[in-house]
């Protein structure tokens, strides 16, 4: 895993955020996309210039940076992700209420991106501002600060085999409702909660396991959520897959406090 991959782009002609679909739709028609060509850019920071690599026998199509120094220096788009292994220590140092905490960062940054996406590269752009989904460490010398980005995925887009079994960050601007399961042990009657979750555009299924906490979800509201999670190789094959919360250490519970989820405010 190395830098972030690029599933939406900034189009500076449309001053809107796309995705790659699209871009792919366009080549596939026309077998050229000149009305992309150097009007692509990185979709948070607005501001690095993308290249389009359309898809040839062996690789999909995909996006990336021309020059990563061109990201501004809070985008997440210019770091390497940290691994699999250090962002499982590193969520593993939080207690719950640190991971509400940071969780409610990301979804106060994540408002802020969707609210200028019609601005132009850079404006709100306030480099002394913390991005929540940058990890920064000190260097071995401790002179350099190194930065690097937590792995996420948009609800919104196929989940990939490739990414099975990883932790992310996942978020998304959803519809959700609640489900729930009878169950007995010894004897005794209990409920279990799902959260369902149906993401606004793509209109993709996902369900999460709540126990015995019962979310209080408008249905028709729009919400953004963001959550730590993983999912299984299996899931891939059905219509609602399920999405697994992070546990803590040495629990076999999933940590119902890695998924906040809030209105989302329409501006
Ligand atoms: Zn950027």
């Amino acid at each position: 895993m190395v830098h972030k991959v690029f599933e939406e782009f900034y189009f500076a002609t449309e001053e809107q955020i796309k995705d790659i679909k699209e871009l792919n739709d366009f080549y596939d028609k026309r077998k050229e996309y000149s009305h992309f060509d150097g009007k692509i850019f990185c979709p948070e920071c607005k501001k690095a210039r993308l290249k389009y690599v359309p898809k040839s026998h062996h690789k999909r199509s995909y996006l990336a940076s021309i020059d990563l120094h061109e990201h501004m220096d809070d985008c997440s788009y210019k770091y390497e992700q940290v691994s699999q292994k250090k962002i499982r220590l590193y969520l593993n140092e939080f207690n719950d209420f640190e991971i509400e905490d940071k969780l409610e960062s990301m979804l106060n940054k994540l408002n802020k991106e969707s609210s200028r996406t019609t601005l132009k590269a850079g404006i709100l752009f306030n480099n002394n501002e913390d991005n929540p989904f940058l990890i920064s460490k000190n260097s071995s010398n401790e002179q350099v600060k190194i930065k690097k980005s937590i792995p996420q995925r948009n609800l919104k887009f196929e989940l990939k085999e490739e990414d099975v079994d990883c932790i992310f960050l996942f978020y998304g601007d959803v519809y959700l409702s609640v489900e729930k399961e009878e169950k007995e042990r010894n004897g005794e009657k209990y409920w279990i909660h799902y959260l369902m979750i149906t993401t606004k555009e793509n209109r993709k299924k996902y369900k999460i396991y709540r126990g015995s906490k019962k979310d209080n979800a408008i249905e028709n509201q729009l919400y953004q959520i963001v959550l730590f999670g993983f999912f299984e190789k299996r899931v891939l094959q059905y219509q609602v897959k399920k999405i697994e919360l992070i546990k803590k250490e040495n629990s076999p519970h999933p940590n119902q406090s890695a998924l906040i989820f809030r209105e989302k405010i329409l501006v």
